[in-house]
């Protein structure tokens, strides 16, 4: 049986604000990592994108906020935040913080604020003086603590949110030294798609004796997204592609992926060309450009964002019922967390993946890392020749694949589009990573009944390992 929020123990202000954001149950990682996090200690948490992972880790540290402030106080207006929370984009940035803002809603006493390059440092200045909760990109965070606009030494829990793309970023340098400027915190919690050996080495010189809780792997099928794989024979045949799958009846919104920036640009203006309603997005433009563009989309003004991985991770979209990979992605994880823009929330989505035959060892790369094959199928009309669809070999199957590459993929096709396939139905919830998983039950205490055990210090005697792959 899934525990509540309430049976958790969180504070009533939080409990209203899950009421009312619609939160009725806790996802399988919230149902996880709270307890947790609420009684103490180091944790690393594997999760996936769209898990409800955000909340899983605001929850319990807001209500240690608001347990620390029962009496409402105004805080002194010094940036001295007792909660950092690290992005490593600021598209992720903004959206935890949006949560954030949404959890504290009925919590009198709590501020957020938002340091992250690209906008201007006065007012980020200001807003962070008398804040508890900081969210964080490490480069901005890093300049205003050099210019003492910011001091570190009262954070008493540190987030590392995907920690996998902070690396990947570089940001390793910079982790560090943040690290050390908060050194006396008590409670770090690191999130990450995988526990990769650079992701451990990173949690060994971080995090204190962590507690591990996985709940999915990079080979979880994302049973709530169709995921389908297009041969194209080029460019040419890849706009006809898109524009069949655009013109789709159960579109409401589309993210293209594209590999470089000048591509998300060239795609854009075709798009809007042909009379859709496109914009590109990319880490180029100006942050205002950027923030316009993601609002608009939010509000759904726009139909199709066309972009690059900047918008791979942190865009939390329930509408966008499309995400198709016109480009594809340099490493094989960003696949993954392209395709988690659709089906948020217990929706179901439709992620369209448009290749090339020399793009063949990708798609091989996709394939391995998400231990899933990718179902190639055609389109009445816009059959790719022999060459392009000539199958790759697959991961563990030994066999040859791409006999439905053919007319079976034909039909099938046609009959995708005649039934619909529950595609981009938003009402579809399927058995998903909501879904409850099987493993270590929590009491009605919320407290794990069996399982892991902890110390009189409130953290793990070893490193359990909790699977929910
Ligand atoms: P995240 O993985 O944090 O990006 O969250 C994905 C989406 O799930 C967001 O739209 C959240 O608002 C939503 N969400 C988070 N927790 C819950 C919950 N307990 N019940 C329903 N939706 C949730």
């Amino acid at each position: 049986m899934t525990i509540s929020f309430k049976e958790m123990g969180l504070a009533q202000p939080l409990l209203q604000a899950t009421e009312a954001l619609g939160y009725t149950l806790a996802t399988p990682v919230q149902e996880q990592v709270i307890p947790a996090a609420l009684i103490g200690g180091d944790w690393m948490v594997s999760s996936q994108t769209g898990s409800g992972k955000t909340a899983a880790f605001l929850l319990p540290l807001l209500n240690k906020l608001i347990a620390a402030n029962p009496n409402n106080k105004p805080v002194p207006g010094r940036a001295e935040p007792q909660v950092l929370i690290l992005c490593p984009t600021r598209e992720l940035a903004q959206q935890v913080t949006a949560d954030a803002i949404n959890l504290v809603k009925f919590a009198k006493g709590i501020r957020i604020a938002t340091i992250m390059g690209g906008m201007p440092y006065g007012k980020q200045i200001s807003q962070i003086k008398g804040a508890n909760l900081v969210v964080a990109t490490p480069g901005r965070l890093l300049d205003l603590s050099n210019s003492r606009s910011i001091r570190l030494d009262k954070v008493q829990c540190m987030i590392i949110d995907e920690a996998d793309r902070m690396l990947d970023l570089g940001f390793q340098d910079d982790i560090e030294a943040i690290h050390q400027l908060c050194a006396d915190r008590d409670q770090t919690l690191m999130f990450s798609a995988t526990f990769a050996p650079r992701i451990m080495q990173l949690a060994t010189s971080l995090m204190n004796n962590p507690g591990r809780i996985e709940l999915a792997s990079a080979g979880h099928k994302h049973e709530n997204i169709s995921q389908t794989l297009h041969w194209a024979d080029s460019i040419a045949h890849k706009h006809k592609l898109l524009s069949h799958w655009l013109s789709d009846p159960t579109m409401e919104q589309a993210v293209v992926f594209a590999s470089t920036q000048a591509d998300s640009e060239t795609i854009a203006d075709s798009l809007r060309a042909d009379g859709y309603d496109a914009t590109a997005l990319h880490g180029a433009m100006p942050q205002a450009v950027r923030n316009r563009r993601l609002q608009s989309l939010r509000k759904g003004q726009t139909r199709i964002l066309v972009a690059t991985d900047v918008a791979a991770r942190g865009i939390d979209v329930p509408t966008i019922t499309h995400v198709i990979n016109f480009g594809l992605p340099m490493k094989a994880e960003d696949y993954v967390h392209r395709i988690g823009r659709t089906g948020r929330a217990g929706r179901s989505g439709v992620a369209i993946t448009l290749a090339e035959h020399r793009d063949r060892s990708k798609i091989r790369a996709i394939e391995q890392y998400t231990q899933q094959q990718l179902q190639a199928e055609v389109i009445p009309g816009l059959e790719p020749s022999e060459k392009s669809r000539k199958p790759t070999s697959r991961p563990g199957s030994g066999g040859r694949p791409g006999r439905s590459f053919g007319g079976k993929g034909a039909s099938n096709s046609s009959n995708r589009q005649g039934q619909g396939q529950g595609q981009g139905e938003g009402k579809t919830f399927k058995q998903n990573h909501f879904a409850k998983p099987t493993g270590p039950k929590f009491g009605g205490s919320g407290k794990p009944s069996s399982g892991p055990k902890f110390g009189g210090s409130g953290k793990p005697s070893s490193s359990p390992k909790r699977t929910f792959a």
